[in-house]
């Protein structure tokens, strides 16, 4: 399936929830669903549709699809991964999802977006243990470190968003350098320290049937 790349205030309108896929808009006033709050489209002000069980659960998947950027394919690979795990399946899809390379560039705050997150690693502008990586589905793991490599650290995109990110502060799972765009995952994330407002558990019911 190829990645959306039409409006994206659209898609947080369609689920009335934000998806925060535009970086500093999404904190402002100017956000789409602060404006406009009912879903977009001819019939979008009018009446709402009663959702079935199955719709609900559609919905939210679609949701957590699209805050982290992931084509059905690759989600559900995830999804598959998570079920094979000890645990919580819908803690586990969350946690793999979280340790996405272009999602910690995301929470560290070297990118405004994920989607700026993942052009920035894509375009090899972002290195795994000092080593350039990439490929923005890695799946970062505890103990390593992250940076924007060295010709791209003054990047004034980079440092827009860093200092925006220093002053919501970083997850607890990861430190931040104090001058430079570098971190480390100090240890995996916690679902309770995953901020994603989603209902994992309707997802896991969805791939279940
Ligand atoms: Fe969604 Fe951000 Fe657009 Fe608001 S500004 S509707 S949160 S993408």
């Amino acid at each position: 399936m190829a990645r959306y790349t039409g409006p994206v205030c659209r898609l947080c309108r369609r689920d009335m929830t934000k998806l925060f896929l535009k970086g500093e808009r999404c904190y402002s006033s100017k956000c789409a669903i602060e404006r406009r709050a009912y879903p977009p489209g001819q019939h979008g002000p009018g009446r709402q549709k009663k959702l079935s069980q199955y719709g609900i659960q559609l919905r939210e998947k679609q949701k957590l699809r699209r805050i982290y950027g992931v084509n059905e394919k690759q989600f559900r690979a995830y999804f598959r991964k998570a079920a094979s795990q000890p645990g919580v399946s819908g803690d586990n899809f969350l946690i793999l999802l979280e340790r996405r390379l272009d999602n910690v560039v995301f929470r560290m705050g070297f990118a405004a977006s994920r989607a700026a997150a993942r052009q920035l690693v894509a375009h090899g502008n972002v290195a795994v243990n000092g080593r350039k990586l990439d490929i923005p589905a890695y799946i970062v793991r505890a103990g390593e470190e992250i940076s924007v490599i060295e010709r791209h650290e003054n990047n004034a995109f980079v440092q827009e968003a860093l200092q925006k990110a220093r002053i919501r502060q970083v997850p607890q799972w990861m430190e931040l350098d104090d001058d430079k765009p570098k971190g480390k995952v100090v240890a995996l994330p916690t679902r309770e320290q995953i901020d994603t407002q989603v209902n994992e558990q309707l997802i896991v019911e969805f791939y279940s049937k």
